[in-house]
């Protein structure tokens, strides 16, 4: 069977790391038809929509994406296509194991948590009334109408909805996933002592839902010791499952771990759908150098295959990106023991001693 995929290439370095992970997974041998595809900048230039329909209408027949990162203006220009992806197609869950390998610089040589990060709501919801803005200036009186408090009127305002529907598919499908891969132990994160309706409605909600996985350890974490104990005892962590904006800086975090964003996939994961990214961005002061790690972007290509069925095909190219991580020539600048090294191999070579490592 030939598995129909949707493949975006991203801007930045996503092209190089884009042609590097579509050959490491085209060599594991899974037959794949990619549909390539393009979104982000250069396309907001020319079609005046960074993602335009045709790209999330493939996403829609395929079911299945592997994206390169895609750049986001700061302050002006166009929303995030990654945030706009995520929200069209409800991938409510974004998937972020966090594992060591041997061979990469890190403080710490034994981890492997994963975390759960809910996709749709909270602050990243996109309700946001710019300061001075007639929505600001109608909606400050009327908040401060309602709650008894002053907010001042140049403020701008973001709203944080956090919802029983929302909150309950993402703790389900961390314990599922727990159970799944033969996990021990979920821990719900969040700062339900400060923010008691939006938060403390996320705690009591995974509260009731691990109540019906009983094989399943249950604990809670306020984010903030979270953060702490995860530097000082991360052994101690497995699944954690955490309200949007918490789980994009614990992941962040988590990266940081295992050696950095060089080596952190992930993947985005709605009811039948799933678009697998790197954590990290488009890095734009490497474009076109040929010099990017794609190992972030390579791994989140295993979690596709496992997320097709292919548990074989993810676990080989797997251990060949471990093998050459660990035997450390064939590696990226920033997999070296000295970013300056004059023998790091190139982004392509990297590619290659991966592939080769297959055969
Ligand atoms: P970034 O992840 O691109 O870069 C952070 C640091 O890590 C930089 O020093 C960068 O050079 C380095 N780095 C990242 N990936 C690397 C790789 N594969 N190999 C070697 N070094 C690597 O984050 P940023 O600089 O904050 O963002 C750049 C752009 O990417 C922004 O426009 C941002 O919006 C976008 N972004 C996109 C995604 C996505 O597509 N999912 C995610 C995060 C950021």
């Amino acid at each position: 069977m030939t598995y129909e995929v949707t493949f975006l290439d991203g801007d930045g370095i996503g092209p190089e790391i884009a042609q590097a992970t579509r050959d490491c997974i085209d060599a594991t041998g899974v037959p794949i038809r990619w549909h390539v595809k393009e979104a982000g900048i250069d396309v907001y230039e020319r079609e005046g929509d960074p993602l335009p329909p045709h790209v999330v209408d493939s996403i829609r027949k395929t079911k299945v994406a592997i994206k390169a990162p895609i750049t986001t203006p700061v302050g002006t220009g166009f929303r995030s296509v990654n945030v706009r992806l995520r929200k069209e197609l409800d991938l409510y869950a974004c998937l972020r194991p966090c594992k060591s390998y041997a061979g990469v610089n890190s403080r710490y040589d034994d981890i492997d948590v994963v975390i759960v990060r809910e996709n749709t709501e909270d602050l990243y919801a996109g309700i946001e009334f710019e300061m001075g803005s007639p929505g600001a200036a109608e909606l400050i009186p009327y908040l401060n109408r309602l709650s008894g408090k002053e907010i001042p009127a140049d403020s701008g305002i973001s709203i944080k909805p956090i919802s029983v529907r929302r909150s309950e598919r993402i703790v389900r499908f961390a314990f599922d996933y727990a159970t799944q891969t033969g996990r021990e132990k979920v821990t719900a994160v969040h700062k339900a002592n400060i923010m008691k309706h939006t938060d403390g409605l996320f705690l009591s909600v995974a509260r009731r839902v691990a109540e019906d996985y009983p094989e399943i350890a249950f604990e809670d974490r306020i984010v903030d010791n979270m953060c702490m104990q995860l530097v000082q005892k991360p052994e101690l962590y497995d699944v954690m499952v955490l309200p949007n904006l918490y789980g994009d800086i614990v992941s962040d975090l988590c990266a940081g771990l295992v050696g950095g964003l060089g080596v952190a996939p992930g993947g985005n994961i709605g009811s039948g759908m799933a678009v697998f990214e790197a954590t990290h961005g488009s890095a734009p002061k490497y474009a076109g150098q040929n010099k990017a790690n794609p190992t972030a972007l390579i791994l989140s290509g295993v979690m596709m295959l496992r997320h097709l069925g292919e548990a074989a095909a993810a676990d080989r190219l797997e251990q060949a990106v471990a093998s050459v991580i660990r035997e450390g020539k064939d590696v990226t600048f920033d997999l070296k023991q000295d970013r300056n090294d004059p023998t790091a191999a190139g982004t392509k070579e990297m590619a290659q001693a991966i592939i080769n490592r297959m055969e």
